[in-house]
């Protein structure tokens, strides 16, 4: 097992992740790198707190959560606190190791990854399926190396669970920074953290907004809308997604408004492609590429209203309505 996971550290180092940016004054993004034929890793905000560094998502790989403890070291901070804005595992698996180097930092996270750990929840049916993936001869490496990376973050699984569960939304001081921490009732999972910056006009939203094509697997449709309509009320000037480049209100209001059709397209009972097709046009504006890449957007939105559907409009996991 210490040699397997040798190689996979090994194999890891091939992935760079793109330097810090500042967003503002002491307002950091960590973007997720992204490397064909693997699993994506979720932007990584770090807000510079009076007691330290608050690091709001950690990453899956471990050049993600490397790059975390780099920019700690770089500034001589501790890092303070873990604000997770969903327990996806693209945005939480650096959990453990960033707490292995800092065992004082609490992790601020809601308790809907205790349903997901539970026994018929979302993750740990999806690791009872992982010796049929391994045993797949049609996986390459790569996926395999994927797929002993959660094996590995489900070994330590209990880095996930929040030291300090947030369930209702208000304004806190975390690692010494106020911020405003919103919680939805359903959404990506079926309770996400995003957070407003009163300071710096920047919302962390978490997969709330993932571009192009929003990951419904664990979703509740309805109130995710519900909570972009929440996010637009907020006087934002940035908004920084889950996955992709942060955007302006008015960027985000692009997205809002697709995302909101196709909430509709799904209960209106269109055939998937077009809700797929008027999901990608609305997306145009944003959308840079050819139209190759067009057609791929609403391809994969029309995968998603089909599993939709088959549960009533939302994911099997969804608790809300
Ligand atoms: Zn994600």
């Amino acid at each position: 097992m210490l040699a397997a996971l040798a190689v996979v550290a090994a194999l890891q180092g091939a992935v760079e992740v793109p330097p810090p940016r500042e967003l503002a004054p002491g307002v950091h993004l960590i973007a997720g790198a992204r490397d064909p034929g693997r699993g994506p890793d979720g932007n990584t905000i770090v807000f510079e707190g009076r007691d330290g560094l608050v690091v709001v998502d950690t990453g899956r790989h471990v050049w993600h959560s490397d790059a975390i403890l780099s920019f700690a070291q770089a500034r001589a901070r501790p890092i303070a606190a873990i604000v997770n804005t969903h327990w996806h595992l693209d945005h939480s698996s650096g959990n453990g190791r960033i707490k292995a180097a800092f065992p004082q930092a609490r992790v601020y996270a809601s308790n809907a990854i205790d349903r997901a750990l539970a026994e018929s929840g979302f993750l740990t049916r999806d690791l009872a399926q992982t010796g049929v993936y391994l045993a797949d001869p049609s996986l390459t490496e790569t996926d395999k190396e994927e797929v002993r990376i959660f094996i590995a973050t489900m070994g330590e699984r209990d880095t996930l669970r929040p030291d300090v569960a947030v369930f209702r939304s208000e304004r806190r001081r975390i690692g010494g920074r106020r911020l405003d921490v919103r919680v939805t009732d359903g959404a990506v999972t079926d309770a996400d953290i995003w957070l407003y910056d009163r300071r710096t006009r920047i919302a962390v939203l978490g997969d709330l907004v993932v571009f192009p094509v929003p990951y419904f697997e664990t979703a509740c449709p309805n109130r995710w809308r519900a909570a972009l309509d929440e996010v637009w009320a907020t006087p934002f000037e940035l908004a920084v997604p889950g996955h992709g480049e942060p955007m302006t209100r008015d960027q985000f209001n692009v997205y809002r408004t697709a995302f909101g059709g196709l909430v509709d397209c799904v209960h209106a009972g269109a055939i998937a492609e077009s809700c797929g097709e008027s999901y990608s046009q609305t997306l145009a504006p944003l959308l840079t590429g050819d139209e190759a890449r067009r057609q791929r957007v609403a391809a994969g939105v029309a995968y998603y209203v089909g599993f939709l559907r088959e549960n009533g409009g939302k994911s099997p996991d969804c608790l809300a309505s």
